[in-house]
């Protein structure tokens, strides 16, 4: 059983909506009666009034200091979901239906933005992935003449990630460290033939040993950032990574995501856009797609209370240390889940995806030995104990665990536990 929550919460691992913190949480029940004493529900403010004037504008201000989003970008906060970026996009970013725009599509989110798109503009799909890895860049068929190259930085149903360069920088020196410095020496000196034999040695299966980090092959190295020719004009979906690690901004021309994974409800999303790709939609854009109209995101009403609440989000992350410790905290999360995949005795659990893009947000795993009976009791079983919405998605089944910034270590902690146990249970 799961530990006991604060007001009788469980813990949530949906894919979205996701879990949001339980301080943010209990603050807006009290400005959902009274907004800081102003007498007014945070509901019912006019969207020009001064109080949400502030409120929109410290949700920027404090988003721009998260992800150091720099002055030459803007930041939209828009309606119609992520779906309507789809649109959106192509067409703020071509100047015809003949426009020539690549997509790279890695798992389901990729495909769908891929499809909107063809509607205003000449979709190229450069690659297209097996929903399990990401296709190795050296195959991606790059159109040079293309207005930007559109990805989705983590694909929420398969679980696949373009892990930050960072990450994979560490996890590089890890291995190296592990490889040529282990007690044993093996690394060093050691034959062609001895290398293999550590290699097979740091395979999860043997559960002597502790989980490995990626072994660098020719896969990992397309982990982070896209590898794309120079001057290619990067679109990137992050709906459901969003400030979950560090992001350098800057190598983007847009950056799109839907609020209701990691920062806050459904309703809002937000759109970080670079100032030149900012007044060029076509002359058939609807007014509230098109970003020149939408600039400082009071041209309509918006959807102030999900902003409101993304607000208090953004606050609360960056009082408990910014976007390193979000990420430190998110990476860490994510060892112990796959961890405890991978070392599950005989193999009872299995984490489909390919080790060098394995999500950091959203974990599926399937109980390939048993199938479908297992993976449904298991999922029934983990509500009853506390921890609910861990079923796959409808298209993939198995389970999928979402374990977005704001899943408590703890929760994760409970699943594992609850895991091993089943596994015993069911073997
Ligand atoms: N992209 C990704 C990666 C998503 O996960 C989702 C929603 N699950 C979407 C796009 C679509 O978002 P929305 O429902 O906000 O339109």
């Amino acid at each position: 059983m799961a530990p006991a929550q604060p007001h009788d919460r469980v813990f949530n691992f949906s894919a979205g909506p996701g879990a949001l913190p339980v301080p943010v949480l209990e603050e807006a029940a009290r400005d959902a009666l009274n907004y800081k004493g102003c007498g007014i529900s945070v509901m019912e403010l006019s969207h020009r009034s001064k109080e949400f004037t502030k409120i929109i504008e410290d949700a920027e201000a404090d988003l721009r200091k998260l992800l150091e989003i720099p002055d030459n970008y803007r930041v939209l906060f828009l309606q119609g979901g992520a779906s309507a970026q789809f649109a959106a996009i192509p067409l703020n970013l071509t100047a015809s239906k003949e426009t020539v725009v690549d997509y790279l599509v890695t798992g389901s989110w990729s495909k769908k933005a891929a499809e909107e798109a063809g509607k205003y503009a000449t979709v190229n799909v450069v690659a297209k992935g097996d929903n399990k890895s990401i296709p190795d860049a050296g195959t991606w068929k790059v159109s040079p003449e293309a207005a930007y190259l559109h990805y989705c930085d983590n694909e929420t149903i398969q679980g696949v990630e373009f892990l930050g360069e960072e990450i994979s920088i560490l996890l590089l020196l890890l291995f190296f460290f592990l490889f040529f410095f282990s007690p044993s020496g093996a690394g060093r000196g050691a034959t062609p033939h001895r290398r293999e034999e550590k290699r097979e040695n740091l395979t999860p299966s043997n559960p002597s040993l502790p989980h490995p980090p990626p072994i660098p092959t020719s896969q990992t190295k397309h982990a982070g950032v896209p590898e794309v020719p120079e001057g290619t004009l990067l679109v990137a979906d992050m709906s459901s990574n969003f400030c979950s690690k560090k992001v350098d901004v800057s190598r983007y021309g847009l950056i799109y995501a839907g609020a209701q994974k990691n920062i806050g409800p459904a309703g809002v999303t937000v759109v970080i856009v670079r100032d030149d790709l900012v007044g060029k939609a076509r002359p058939e854009t609807p007014a509230i797609f098109d970003y020149k109209v939408m600039e400082g995101s009071l041209y309509n009403t918006p959807p102030c209370w999900s902003i409101y609440i993304c607000g208090l989000v953004f606050k609360h992350m960056l009082a408990a240390g910014g976007i390193d410790a979000v990420a430190a905290a998110n990476a860490a999360k994510a060892a112990a889940l796959y961890d405890a995949i991978d070392s599950s005795a005989g193999g009872f659990f299995v984490a489909p995806v390919d080790r060098s893009c394995r999500s950091r947000m959203n974990v599926p795993f399937v109980v390939p030995s048993k199938g479908e009976e297992a993976e449904k009791l298991f999922v029934a079983e983990a509500a009853k104990a506390g921890m609910k919405e861990l079923k796959g998605h409808r298209s993939v089944g198995g389970m999928r665990a979402s374990i977005y910034n704001s899943v408590p270590r703890e929760g994760v902690d409970a699943l594992i536990a609850f895991m091993k146990e089943f596994a015993e249970k069911n073997a």
